[in-house]
């Protein structure tokens, strides 16, 4: 039986938030239908901390098979390299992260934190945080650039901010059916996903065909000329806005057209 761990570093926990949000299947089905076991999950698991310690301890003794491990959040390095800005039961967690990395079948990174470093890692970056095999654009993080788990894929980058539920739960389900045959990009993010770029297929479109600038956030327009290179990268589509159902709420996006002269 194919087993899943979920473990958080610098994050927060808006990932987790989105996927929860995921549909047709929704991760508890998916776990059913596809018969995973989840070991521990931070927010869905009921055990201890100290009992999530003894989960751990069994994977790196080999007791225990860990076939995906998901992470969520930055690798948080500093202070000088120790770690220890990010502990768990006193250890620093990017030692944890590694050693499990080394164990798994498959590692997924959950979010564009855990891929990329994400917001932790912006200037100055003082926790000195980095993605799990990336550190934004360039392959320098936690892990090696040649760094390959034993199911023989890299470090999985589901990007996005949060990451869409979705997109987490379908490359879940990909990597217990399809294993090492799941297709990646040159930014490790499966093809299948990630294939537009964010403009394609968004429901705010119209108002950039009209020249309808956003001045201020809430607006129902677009963030063009302010969000120009966002607009041109290559993501999920954001037609589907599912992972803002919990974390935002759609509704301050979607006051009615009419009440705009375009
Ligand atoms: S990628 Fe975004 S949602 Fe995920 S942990 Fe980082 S800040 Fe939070």
């Amino acid at each position: 039986m194919p087993t899943l761990l979920w473990i958080q570093t610098g994050a927060c926990s808006g990932d987790t938030m989105s996927l929860l949000n995921a549909e047709n299947p929704d991760l508890l089905e998916t776990l059913e239908n596809y018969a995973i076991e989840l070991l521990w999950h931070p927010s869905l698991s009921l055990e201890s901390p100290l009992e999530l310690n003894t989960i751990i301890n069994q994977i790196l003794s080999d007791e225990k098979q860990l076939t995906i491990l998901c992470i969520e959040g930055a690798i948080l390095m500093g202070p000088k390299g120790t770690g220890m800005y990010d502990t768990f039961l006193g250890s620093a967690k990017k030692d944890i992260v590694a050693s499990l990395c080394d164990k798994a079948t498959f590692v997924a990174a959950m979010g564009t934190c855990a891929a990329f470093g994400g917001i932790p890692a912006a200037p100055p970056n003082p926790a000195t945080a980095v993605g799990l095999q990336w550190s934004g654009e360039r392959p320098k993080g936690l892990l090696k650039p040649d760094w390959h788990s034993s199911g023989g894929l890299p470090v999985i980058n589901i990007a996005g901010c949060p990451a869409h539920p979705n997109t987490m739960v379908q490359t879940l389900i990909d990597l217990t059916l399809l294993g090492k045959s799941l297709e990646l990009d040159d930014l490790n993010r499966p093809k299948d996903f990630y294939n537009t770029m964010v403009h394609q297929g968004c429901t705010r479109n119209e108002y950039h065909e009209y020249d309808v600038e956003e001045t201020s956030f809430g607006l129902p327009s677009i963030f063009v000329t302010s969000a120009m290179r966002n607009i041109m990268t290559i993501l999920v589509s954001s037609k589907p806005l599912n992972h803002l159902k919990v974390n935002f709420t759609v509704k301050q996006f979607n006051i009615p057209r009419k009440s705009y002269k375009l």
